[in-house]
């Protein structure tokens, strides 16, 4: 029923001690979509987040990346895969530079030891800069990521997973501590990406700026899933909106 989707995690159950965080949630995530991830808090969004990245193994369920199972896959190998996770906070060195940042964000993960690495560096920052222009970082490529803005560290981080060759993306509440004018842009561009080949998964509770750019959301509710759909549809749906009031 979910063929040709680029991530599939079914039927998930994920308890912790007695309390049953997930409660068989399914979700698909199509090539080239832009998918949102809402519900109140508590409801298993972050958690199933952990599950895809495989932080955490479900107690029940699969997980199905390109109609390969892995469910049980460690977290280094689900990346070399192609699936990049982003997170709230901005995980970057803040003292390195901006450019340090893309090639050393994928160096360390792609290949820690490999020797070899000093005779691609050119090829890596020709790369780098590429995905830089992309996130339009590249004015700022030698300065340290200490001296971007809040915006600016959501878009490196981006700028990291794409310079892995990531397909699928996985965000944390991109839009947290964003002014609505750089939420909108920064949702945006996510859109754009999705447009251009790459697949994201985010969770995000600024949903009346997210709808607009999303394809298709998710809402999760006592970690099942309550509704799903076309963004503007499944948020007029009356048991979405009792579930946020709640
Ligand atoms: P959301 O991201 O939607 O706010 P979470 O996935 O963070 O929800 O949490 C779902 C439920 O699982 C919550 O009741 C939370 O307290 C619980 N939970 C999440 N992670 C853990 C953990 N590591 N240990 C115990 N309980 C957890």
């Amino acid at each position: 029923m979910h063929s040709g989707h680029l991530l599939v995690a079914s039927d998930i159950v994920k308890k912790f001690g007695g309390l049953t965080a997930l409660d068989g949630a399914t979700i698909a995530v199509p090539l080239n979509s832009f998918v949102i991830l809402a519900g109140p808090n508590g409801s298993g969004k972050t958690t199933l987040l952990n599950v895809i990245s495989g932080i955490y193994q479900p107690d029940r369920g699969k997980v199905i990346f390109e109609g390969r199972d892995i469910t049980y896959t460690k977290p280094y190998i689900r990346a070399q895969l192609g699936i990049a996770r982003t997170f709230q906070t901005p995980r970057v060195a803040y003292k390195m530079s901006v450019l340090d940042n893309v090639i050393f964000g994928y160096v360390s993960k792609d290949a820690p030891l490999d020797f070899r690495w000093k005779a691609r560096e050119r090829e890596l920052v020709k790369r780098a800069f590429e995905v830089l222009k992309l996130v339009k970082l590249d004015h700022m490529w030698d300065r340290p990521a200490s001296q971007l803005s809040g915006g600016q560290l959501k878009l490196l981080e981006i700028a990291r997973a794409l310079m892995a060759n990531s397909k699928l993306i996985l965000m944390d509440e991109p839009g947290a501590g964003l002014n609505p004018t750089l939420a909108h842009e920064l949702f945006q561009f996510m859109r754009d990406l999705s447009r251009r080949g790459f697949s994201l998964l985010v969770v995000e509770h600024r949903l009346d700026i997210a709808a607009d750019y999303g394809d298709y959301m998710y809402v999760l509710y006592n970690g099942r899933v309550l509704a799903e759909g076309e963004p503007a549809e499944v948020l007029s749906n009356p048991q979405v909106i009792q579930a946020f009031m709640l």
